[in-house]
């Protein structure tokens, strides 16, 4: 069994672009199940995500977004929206832009309500960390930086934090942060567009076990690909190659999703 925590999907308009490519994607990787995740514009809402991937519920799981920014003091509409989907399953947890968009997750006084609805739920925060795609343009890194959520693990200990990406290229100090913090971890996804090279593949593998050697701890890492930007396939390839025992290789590849965001 296999759960890629981190995937997304295309849209144009109302209809999701690559929905089918992403199961067949799957099918033939062996991953069994999916997080889905929204993102901030409207293009692909936590709504739309909710709307097409209602059919496949149980297989794909859908992680919301908000644009805390947008909705500088977020009304009780949103929130209680929000704790709806939190509260019957309907998302597992909520993911947040922080270099795309421009804010720390430390600056409670704009996140605090969302916060506390993700520890009221029991369910996890998730952070772009590290490294922001140039195409995207506009980015400001510092927001991104692992050290940041640092700060916030440490204000918020009952929340629970997922670092998408190691923080990658910083991902000596993201593992350190889930070293020193109990409620934090990371997921491995996006080193690599399209297929790993011998080379990328030698830079993340090393990376994993550093992560894993490190951290003295074979709970806090979690697999995950950035699917359709990262290829499963190759991924699953890559992982397949590390040499870590059954245990750890099953939390890797699917305890820990299961744990961190309480799939059913
Ligand atoms: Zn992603």
């Amino acid at each position: 069994m296999i759960i890629d925590a981190h995937t997304h999907l295309r849209f144009k308009g109302e209809d999701v672009v690559d929905l089918d490519a992403l199961l067949t994607s799957m099918r033939e990787s062996g991953v069994g199940q999916a997080l889905v995740l929204a993102s901030p514009n409207r293009e692909c809402s936590t709504e739309r995500l909710l709307r097409v991937l209602q059919p496949h519920k149980g297989k794909l799981h859908v992680v919301g977004s908000v644009s805390p920014l947008a909705v500088r003091y977020p009304g009780k509409v949103l929130l209680d929206q929000l704790d709806r989907w939190l509260g019957d399953g309907s998302i597992v947890a909520l993911k947040f832009y922080l270099g795309y968009q421009h804010f720390y997750p430390h600056n409670d006084s704009l996140l605090g309500p969302y916060y506390e609805l993700l520890e009221h739920h029991d369910r996890p925060a998730i952070f772009h960390t590290g490294d922001c795609h140039v195409e995207i343009g506009g980015a400001i890194l510092k927001y991104a930086h692992p050290l940041e959520v640092d700060v916030l693990a440490a204000q918020r200990p009952n929340l629970r934090i997922v670092m998408a990406h190691i923080g990658n290229p910083w991902t000596l100090d993201a593992t350190e942060v889930c070293y020193n913090k109990k409620n934090v971890y990371a997921d491995c996804s996006g080193f690599v567009c399209g297929d790993f090279s011998t080379k990328s593949e030698r830079r993340f593998t090393s990376i994993v076990h550093e992560f894993f050697d490190y951290v003295e701890s074979d709970e806090k890492l979690l697999f995950g690909t950035d699917w359709p930007i990262s290829n499963q396939d190759s991924y699953c390839a890559a992982i397949a190659g590390l040499r870590f025992n059954d245990k750890a290789m099953e939390n890797l590849l699917f305890r820990n999703a299961q744990r961190v965001y309480r799939l059913p």
